[in-house]
């Protein structure tokens, strides 16, 4: 991450912000316009009710895999420890981590794009690989969870080993962890998909799995995003930054979609790969021992909360308690997580969502702010982790993307009685019918926050989600129904 802005500003002194490679603060105010339909006022951009999982649940998919195994540094062969090197875009090492991050996903049998380009620097032409990895490339719509595995450019010793371990090493290494715990549940679901699909052919639809299954949920899959080149090579401006985000953001608003008729996805006109973009949830400079996490934009409160919730529920069961750590305990425990006032937040920090905000996608910033404090020094190395920490984050995105996907945990038992028969998902009330509204977001961003002059404004449409209907800018997506749900 980068350059930055404080969310609230006052609160603490950010003087190590901008000691290092960054000297331009930009300040971004964000404003939100959203001019409420009457089938929709009450509800934000692309929000759902998600179903908690009951507590056998949550301590299945807690245990499974070992939720230290992945983020343990202290082990070679570790998913962090194969990240925790220099990784500068362009370099042996940076092929090697995105080798080793390919080559684990492709083990677990997702789909990967290398999406690779070159761009200037300060330094001459560059060449930028993002890694873009899909459980099931035929989903009409995505819920995106990303982190920048790069890690920054320093030109001399002993600078220039540096290894972004909470920046964001630690963040790659949550989504591997967070594939390989989900990946059963997936797998289960993608068949049960398929035989669907297979079984509309046939014109056959007597199936119990296909009543029990939410075909809304079913209709988005899980997609990773590791961007390359989120570091600055100088200072932070915006051509010297975020490069695999500003290339992955414009590649998909001009990437039109294909009709797929198996998912009855039928656009009344093309539509392109940001509009089937539910959210998109970055995780940045994450790692260290107690971060401070707050929501950014009031679109994605909900889901904040859902994670808080997430959060809560592990913490009441004892799950935190990690060797002997008596901090963690249900009575003693402290949340990362600074609870929403209601009003939204008037900054955020500038990062790879930015290109992505900019064309109306709904995010979520996962960043400890205040940043820690061996950020962009030498210190960022395994030393600035903990591991009762990052155990933590793993527990509560693993929680936090099975009830967003109503993935079944049975599934992980592989058996099904037929009583427990029924999917999480039959429980759910998809809080949004009706025909999508549009919102209009105005960002204005200048680099004196004093200067308003300076201002200019941006008019951002933004992608609506319902549960039936999506509308971008006047057109609109309808799924129709299928003749058997008639
Ligand atoms: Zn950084």
């Amino acid at each position: 991450m980068s350059p930055t802005v404080a969310s609230n500003p006052g609160r603490r002194a950010r003087h190590n912000l901008c000691n290092l490679g960054s000297r331009s603060c930009f300040f971004i105010l964000c404003l939100f316009l959203a001019f409420p339909t009457p089938s929709s006022q009450a509800s934000a951009l692309g929000k759902r009710d998600l179903v908690h999982l009951s507590s056998s649940a949550l301590s299945s998919i807690i245990a499974h895999p070992d939720p230290v195994k992945n983020i343990d540094s202290t082990n070679p062969s570790s998913h962090l420890s194969k990240i925790l090197i220099p990784r500068v875009p362009d370099t042996e090492n940076n092929t090697a981590v995105r080798q080793y991050i390919v080559s684990t996903l492709t083990q677990l049998n997702w789909h990967i794009e290398e999406d690779s380009f070159t761009d200037s620097t300060p330094y001459g032409e560059k060449r930028f690989t993002n890694v873009i990895a899909t459980k099931d490339p035929r989903a009409p719509r995505r819920v995106i969870v990303a982190a920048h595995f790069d890690s920054k450019f320093f030109s001399t010793f002993p600078q220039n080993q540096f290894v972004g371990a909470t920046d964001s090493a630690a963040p790659c290494a949550f989504m591997l962890d967070l594939a390989e715990a989900l990946n059963p549940m997936l797998d289960k679901r993608l068949r049960r998909i398929t035989r669907r699909d297979d079984e509309d052919d046939d014109d056959d639809d007597d199936d119990d799995d296909d009543e029990d299954e939410d075909d809304d949920l079913m209709d988005t899959t899980l997609q990773f995003v590791f961007f390359d080149g989120e570091e600055a090579f100088k200072d932070w401006t915006a051509t010297d930054s975020i490069y695999g985000a500003r290339h992955l953001a414009q590649k998909w608003a001009t990437t039109h979609v294909q009709p797929n008729a198996k998912r009855r996805l039928l656009p009344l006109k093309q539509i392109n790969e940001i509009a089937g973009i539910e959210q998109l949830i970055l995780l940045d400079l994450l790692g260290s021992v107690r971060p401070l996490i707050r929501s950014s934009f009031s679109s994605t409160g909900w889901l904040f909360d859902a994670m808080v919730s997430a959060e809560t529920r592990l913490a009441e069961m004892g799950a935190f308690v990690y060797d002997g750590d008596g901090a963690t305990t249900k009575d003693k425990w402290t949340s990362f997580f600074m609870p929403r006032t209601g009003l939204a937040n008037l900054g955020f920090i500038e990062d790879d969502h930015i290109p992505f905000l900019r064309l109306g996608v709904d995010i979520l910033h996962v960043i400890a702010n205040p940043f820690p404090t061996v950020w962009h020094t030498i210190k960022d190395d395994a030393s600035a982790l903990d591991i009762p920490t990052m155990r933590r984050w793993n527990l509560i995105l693993r929680v936090l993307m099975c009830e967003y996907l109503g993935l079944r945990v049975e599934d992980l038992e592989d058996k099904r009685s037929p009583t427990n028969g029924r999917s999480h998902s039959e429980l759910v009330s998809l809080a949004i019918t009706g025909i999508g509204r549009i919102a209009h977001r105005s960002v204005v961003h200048h680099h004196n926050p004093w200067s308003f002059p300076a201002l200019s404004a941006l008019s951002l449409s933004v992608v609506k989600h319902t549960s039936r209907y999506h509308a971008q800018d006047g057109v609109g997506i309808v799924y129709l129904p299928k003749a058997s749900e008639e």
